[in-house]
């Protein structure tokens, strides 16, 4: 028996990354899945590996997430989550530098287009007295200097609006949380290098090293870890669990510095007092 059983999900940007995996895993725990991104190629490749339905829509288009809704529910009669995963990064460049253009386009997708999927998916969701909305945020949305400034204030977005969400749909029996992933070995950076999508989610195994090293456990993040929180919070296993960020992040917003790190720093200090105590 899955964890998702008989449910009915959507989830945006499910054509490479965390968003891939997470279509992956609610179909391994028994959901019917629809996913919904703009690569077409990517999206058909993944209906026929993964027996899932693809719309192709942008996010930050009103009409196309209203449509992912519709057909939706015109094939499976209900919604039982949302996973609004779909986002994009922005570029690693000062304030002082910033172009307008680019504001409006990573808040177009990353925060009006969570805004749009709850809007047209928590009616369905609201008639039917049970749904589990799920917002992909950031650790950039907690902590300053981890990502581009705008990519953070847009995460940041999505982590208040998935609190305002909850205390207005929580009283109509639809959660909202949101997941934080941290270092996450995604295509997602080789996009932010300027690569085009498909050419960067193929070279993915370069992060892998580096990212090993960021926070206390030992090893990169993967998207399989964030899709394992997506099944719990999408589950009747969280169902009491609402308006909730959890950061997966190995415990990077957890900790100043790793431990080893500490206890080299604390061992230099003590010596330094020690040296000058010996020379009074
Ligand atoms: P990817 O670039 O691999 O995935 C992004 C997904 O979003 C793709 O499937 C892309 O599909 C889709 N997408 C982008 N723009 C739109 C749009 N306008 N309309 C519909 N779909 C869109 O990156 P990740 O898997 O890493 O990112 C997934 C989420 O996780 C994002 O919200 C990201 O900000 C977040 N995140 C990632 C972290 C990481 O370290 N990787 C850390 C913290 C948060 P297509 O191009 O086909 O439209």
């Amino acid at each position: 028996m899955g964890a998702l059983d008989g449910k009915v999900a959507i989830v945006t940007g499910g054509t490479s990354g965390i968003g891939e995996k997470i279509v992956e895993a609610f179909v391994a725990q028994g959901a019917k899945v629809v996913m919904a991104a703009r690569r077409e190629d990517e999206g058909r490749a993944l209906e026929k590996r993964l027996g899932v339905r693809f719309v192709r829509a942008d996010v930050a288009v009103e009409a196309d997430v209203k449509a992912v809704v519709d057909r939706t529910v015109e094939w499976f009669g209900r919604v039982d989550c949302l996973v609004n995963n779909a986002g994009i990064p922005s570029p690693m460049v000062s304030i002082t530098e910033i172009d307008i253009a680019t504001i409006d386009q990573v808040l177009g997708v990353n925060v009006r287009g969570v805004a749009l999927g709850v809007k047209h998916a928590a009616p369905v969701m609201i008639s039917q007295g049970t749904g589990s909305i799920v917002n992909i945020g950031s650790v950039a949305g907690l902590r300053g200097g981890l990502s581009a400034h705008i990519y953070g204030a847009s995460k940041g977005a999505v982590q208040a609006l998935t609190r305002s969400l909850a205390a207005e749909l929580g009283e109509k029996g639809v959660r909202v949380n949101c997941i934080s992933p941290g270092a996450i070995v995604t295509g997602i950076f080789g996009k932010n290098a300027g690569l085009e999508g498909s050419k960067a989610d193929r070279v993915v195994g370069v992060l892998k090293e580096g990212f090993a090293t960021i926070q206390p456990i030992p090893r990169a993040g993967l998207p399989e870890d964030v899709a394992q929180a997506a099944v719990f919070l999408a589950s009747d296993g969280s169902g009491f669990v609402n308006g909730q960020d959890i950061a997966v992040d190995g415990g990077q917003t957890s900790v100043t510095r790793g431990w080893s790190a500490t206890v080299a720093g604390r061992a230099a200090m003590a010596k330094r007092i020690k040296d000058a105590a010996a020379a009074l």
